[in-house]
């Protein structure tokens, strides 16, 4: 039985605790904000029953890592999945763009050519499995050649701008694109009562079993002890471990284990990610009247923002007390002006955009709003970046990381955070016993 610290709560660092404590070992989870679930962590206001998530959250049908998770926990009763509608904007308005048929009636392509080789383009990336070939491409050079011009522009341009910024769209490898079609359904999953509270049942499983997690306990420093060959783990005070694992930004790794051999360092350094800004709205009045739940917008139509999401035209609004929550949000460099532009000065430039989804509202119709802001929500997969990843196990004994960044080919999620952790537990597990059994043998 090994003494092991876990640093983050989020959903990577309690399925790795899952793991760990089941097999017999005494874990820690550190957590420097108040509650549990990370970057899916949510909130309440009086008179709501679920939890609202601080940035937009669903699972896919595929995510089969998060939904083998919740049925070994015994809750897959508690997961839904409705089938939300998703729109595309073309020349001022909005197209259902959720299925094949959908995409073949969507007028922005014509009925030509250009149809043909979406078609073909889309169908051949469902198809192969071969990501590897494609990460050597941009998906902006591998789509121009293979799809086209006015495909690519049309179509995929406009995501990858809207996801990446002006800076980093033509940088952003072919593995990326082929992994969304890949892994993508058109059901939408979420839990009842929204992800926070499925974070806290699962923080409360965790403690039954004997996992303690600290809350509001930052960690700021952690190597290894002269002598001891244990981990200390510092704060506001000090404790040792046998195995310590990192769920954070590669960023943040680099500020708490700065004693990492630099070329390992460097490799955490030149990790590229985007930030997130999100506007959430609690309306008296539904928004989209056609019952639309997340609306693609491209950046040239002049939207302040990438996705308009109405929350309560996918779960319904008698959860939050009859409130309509709507989400304004965009992935932005961590430099950009709206990190550091008031929430008043941010709804000056939002708010007058929502009569371009309905002409008949008015700003009476807002009862509160909200706003989260994350430097670290989108890691940026540049060419062959395959050969870039950090290692889980890093090159000092004992202490592992296992982050969003980590995650690929496939585009980071809960899911995969789930998949992640639980490969690092594996990892740690796997390291302790080939030293117990050369121990026996010495
Ligand atoms: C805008 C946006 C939309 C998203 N949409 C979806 C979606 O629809 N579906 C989906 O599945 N996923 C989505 N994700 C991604 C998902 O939230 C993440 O992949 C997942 O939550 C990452 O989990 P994690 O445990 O790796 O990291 P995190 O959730 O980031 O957890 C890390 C934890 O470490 C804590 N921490 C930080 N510093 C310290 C410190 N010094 N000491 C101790 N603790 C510390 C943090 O407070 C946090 O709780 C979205 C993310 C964003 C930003």
């Amino acid at each position: 039985m090994a003494k092991i610290a876990i640093i983050g709560a989020g959903f990577g660092g309690m399925s790795a605790a899952w793991d760990l404590q089941r097999a017999g070992h005494e874990v820690t989870i550190f957590e420097a904000a108040d509650y549990v679930g990370g970057l899916a962590s949510g909130f309440k206001r009086p008179g709501w029953e679920w939890s609202v998530e601080k940035f937009y959250h669903h699972w896919f049908a595929s995510d089969k890592h998060m939904l083998g998770l919740i049925k070994e926990l015994g809750w897959e009763d508690k997961v839904l999945f409705p089938r939300p509608l998703t729109v595309m904007y073309h020349q001022g308005k909005f197209y259902p763009f959720d299925s094949i048929i959908k995409a073949i009636l969507f007028p922005g392509l014509g009925f030509g050519i250009n149809k043909v080789r979406f078609g073909l383009v889309g169908l051949f990336l469902r198809l192969t499995n071969n990501w590897k070939a494609l990460e050597r491409y941009t998906v902006d050079e591998w789509m121009r050649k293979w799809a086209g011009k006015k495909v690519y522009e049309l179509m995929w341009e406009p995501l990858v701008v809207g996801k990446f910024g002006e800076r980093h769209y033509q940088q952003v490898n072919m593995a990326w694109m082929w992994a969304r079609l890949k892994a993508r359904t058109t059901r939408l999953g979420t839990f009842e009562g929204g992800f926070q509270n499925f974070a806290d049942m699962f923080a409360g499983r965790l403690r039954e079993m004997g996992v303690k997690i600290r809350l509001q306990t930052p960690v700021t420093l952690i190597e290894r002890e002269a002598g001891s060959g244990r981990i200390a783990v510092q704060g506001e005070t000090s404790e040792s471990f046998e195995r310590v694992l990192v769920t954070l930004s590669p960023e943040a790794m680099s500020r708490l284990v700065p004693s990492l051999p630099e070329e390992y360092l460097h490799g955490l350094r030149s990790m590229k990610s985007m930030g997130a800004v999100v506007m959430i709205l609690s309306l008296k009045h539904q928004l989209s009247e056609e019952g639309y739940y997340w609306y693609n917008l491209p950046k040239s139509a002049g939207y302040p923002f990438l996705a308009l999401v109405e929350h309560t035209n996918y779960v319904s609004p008698e959860h939050f007390g009859g409130d309509h929550i709507v989400y304004m949000g965009d992935y932005l460099e961590p430099e950009h002006e709206f990190f550091n532009l008031s929430q008043e000065q941010l709804l000056e430039r939002f708010l007058p955009t929502l009569t371009r989804f309905n002409p008949e509202f008015k700003l009476d119709w807002v009862n509160k709003t909200w706003l989260f802001r994350t430097a670290y929500a989108q890691p940026v997969p540049l060419v062959n970046h395959s050969k870039n990843i950090p290692d889980i196990q890093t090159p000092i004994e004992g202490i592992y990381f296992a982050s969003m960044s980590q995650v690929y080919p496939w585009d980071r999620g809960t899911n995969f955070a789930v998949e992640i952790g639980r490969r690092a537990a594996g990892m740690i597990m796997g390291g302790l016993s080939n030293e117990k059994q050369v121990m026996r043998k010495e």
